[in-house]
């Protein structure tokens, strides 16, 4: 599933699903804008690892929620690497609470983050894509967002609305070759995970008919394919990668 010289901007590439996504789009022949928000550590080293790879890479520190941030952050990639083929929305947090005690702030953040920085991104993305008639847009969404979980109003919100907007944006980009379209994976091993703590991992490890958490290239794996040749015909379509946890 070749992706020689294409270039592709994703979010939170500094860590987790969005690394893994760049290193394993890099291994196929992308170019790589890795957009962090803070870690400029974390985002050094994937951006080492793509040249190591024989691909350009460079990082952009950008907050996804910022609309003007965003905007400039895609003139800059455009500037330095002539275009963009492939958008990953794949930055995103979480603050989770029960609905009873959960902090306005935390609801206000994680729907900008996971939800209005996607649409930035695909709004000033999107006029790169139209011009050359030619795009692919990949959202990473959660399988929270389909089946909803205790405790995440805010982040099961943010997901179920990204993939409204990802059918929208596939709708509305169609005529123009572009397509959109999202992943929703369920546990993944990564910094984010970490954070619900070994024991409810274990038990969520069990609940999964596969049996066992998903690994960040299982769901860079199915990223690649949606950017390549081979996905030319789908669009606006939701493909878990669960291991089996939302059927
Ligand atoms: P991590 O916490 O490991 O990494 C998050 C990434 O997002 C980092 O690169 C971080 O940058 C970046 N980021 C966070 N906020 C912003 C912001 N405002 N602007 C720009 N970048 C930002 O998360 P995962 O790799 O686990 O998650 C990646 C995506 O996959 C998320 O959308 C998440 O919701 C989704 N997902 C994850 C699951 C899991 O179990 N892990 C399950 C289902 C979906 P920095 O390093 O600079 O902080």
């Amino acid at each position: 599933m070749s992706l020689e010289n294409k270039i592709a901007l994703i979010t939170g590439a500094s860590r987790g699903i969005g690394r893994a996504i760049a290193l394993v789009m890099a291994r196929q022949g992308a170019d790589i804008a890795v957009i962090y928000s803070g870690n400029q550590q974390a985002a050094e080293e994937t951006v080492q690892e793509i040249r190591a790879l024989g691909r350009r890479a460079e990082h952009f520190r950008c907050n996804v929620a910022d609309f003007s941030e965003t905007a400039a952050t895609v003139k800059e990639v455009t500037k330095q690497f002539g275009t963009i083929d492939i958008l990953v929305n794949n930055a995103g947090i979480t603050r989770d609470g029960l609905i009873l005690m959960m902090k306005e702030q935390d609801f206000d953040d994680v729907i900008a983050t996971n939800l209005k920085g996607a649409f930035n991104m695909t709004r000033h993305v999107s006029g790169v894509m139209l011009r050359k008639k030619a795009g692919r847009i990949i959202n990473i969404s959660s399988v929270s967002g389909m089946m909803g979980n205790g405790g995440q109003a805010n982040y099961a919100a943010a997901k179920a609305g990204l993939i409204g907007l990802t059918k929208t944006t596939a709708k509305e980009l169609a005529s123009r070759n572009i397509t959109c379209n999202a992943i929703a994976p369920g546990f993944v091993e990564t910094d984010m995970a970490k954070k619900l703590g070994e024991e409810t991992l274990a038990s969520a490890a069990k609940a999964i008919p596969l049996g066992r958490l998903g690994k960040p290239e299982d769901i860079a794996n199915t990223a690649v394919f949606l950017a390549s040749d081979s996905a030319a015909y789908i669009t606006g379509e939701v493909i878990k990668v669960d291991g089996g946890l939302y059927i």
